[in-house]
């Protein structure tokens, strides 16, 4: 039946613009200029993009059954006290959404990979202020809980996840209008300075998940005496950072592939352990973060910071507003280009 279908051909890398290259990976490309078709049935073929899409598109459906049961069962509107949980299950469906969609149509033209990459950034970045909302309502330690830094710690994080996405978006292309229009780009494309644009986008992810997990190491790493909130569910939490570093450390050193270039082009490249790393960490963390809302719950009521509209969904609609805006300005240039002119930011 599939030997019906026709599946489009896949490149090397010396036969795609340097633009779609990846390290270490040297085939299984698919065609620069895909349609939107070749790009969805690229998903039943093996491209060195395959696993890329598959291993966020499942994940999705999970955390999205999950959001669905918070709130259907626990009537999650009508509580306050689940509205950061809601924030945060529904950052942990659009990152993987987004990040499936920008794999799968990134290999529609130049300017398509630029702007389908740019939403994947904002996508995160979301999810880090879904990470920070919930930290803030159910992980504070004891002891923290009501500071000063707690009560601006949301304000911060909205902020950082402006930053972050400037940065992730700036590390491909520069700055829009300055740096890059729809005629050239004129400093450093991410294709002339990788190292560059690597260690810009890994600071820009890294700073807003070590500022959210402040409160977080001192509980489990630091803190001593009474109000460390020293309970069974750090354990989760353990697991969690540990997958956090370890996706971390794939991202930024690009093993295996490194060590055999072309031979994890399909199967086992670090982009793909990337991924599978993060969502696993994902659901420790998810573990987490609903074991303290359950057996901390009367006592954060009692003593916390009131959970309110302006410090869960209203800080994630700001953030929504703000890191769209961002992502439409970066695009604004190559939204304006033509075709033609998209073979030139090649
Ligand atoms: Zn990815």
């Amino acid at each position: 039946m599939l030997s019906l279908i026709k599946l489009p051909r896949v490149f090397t890398i010396n036969q795609v613009p340097k633009v779609f290259h990846e390290d270490c990976i040297i085939s299984g490309y698919r065609y620069p200029h895909s349609s939107a078709t070749d790009c969805v049935l690229s998903l039943f073929q093996l491209t060195n993009e395959t696993l890329n899409i598959w291993t966020h598109f499942l994940p999705t459906w999970y955390f999205l059954w999950k959001l669905v049961t918070v709130v259907v069962m626990q009537m999650a509107w009508q509580d306050s006290f689940t509205w950061p949980l809601l924030v945060y299950l529904l950052s942990c469906c659009i990152y993987p959404l987004a990040s499936s969609c920008a794999h799968t149509f990134s290999t529609m033209s130049a300017r398509a990979r630029h702007i389908c990459f740019f939403f994947d950034y904002g996508a995160l970045s979301f999810y880090s202020l879904g990470s920070a909302v919930t930290y803030s309502a159910y992980i504070f330690p004891d002891q923290w809980v009501n500071s000063v830094f707690h009560r601006f710690y949301i304000h911060i994080a909205v902020i950082n996840t402006v930053i972050c996405t400037g940065l992730a978006c700036y590390s491909r292309l520069g700055l829009p209008f300055l740096q890059y229009n729809h005629h050239t780009i004129k400093r450093f494309p991410e294709c002339q300075s990788p190292k560059f644009s690597k260690v810009v986008r890994v600071v820009a992810f890294a700073y807003p998940y070590l500022y959210d997990s402040i409160p977080l190491f001192y509980r489990v790493f630091l803190c001593v005496g009474d109000g460390c909130t020293d309970n069974d569910t750090n354990t989760l939490h353990y697991n969690h950072i540990a997958l956090a570093f370890f996706t971390g450390f794939l991202f930024a050193t690009h093993l295996p592939e490194r060590l055999a270039p072309g031979s994890f082009d399909y199967i086992g490249h670090s982009h793909q352990l990337f991924h599978v790393c993060g969502i696993l960490g994902t659901h420790f963390q998810m573990k987490a973060i609903e074991q303290d809302m359950l057996t901390r719950r009367p006592w954060l009521l009692k003593n916390s910071v009131a959970i309110t509209f302006s410090n869960s969904v209203g800080a994630a609609l700001l953030c929504l507003v703000l890191n769209l805006m961002i992502i439409f300005v970066y695009s604004l240039p190559l939204l304006s280009s033509s075709a033609s002119r998209d073979k030139k930011t090649q």
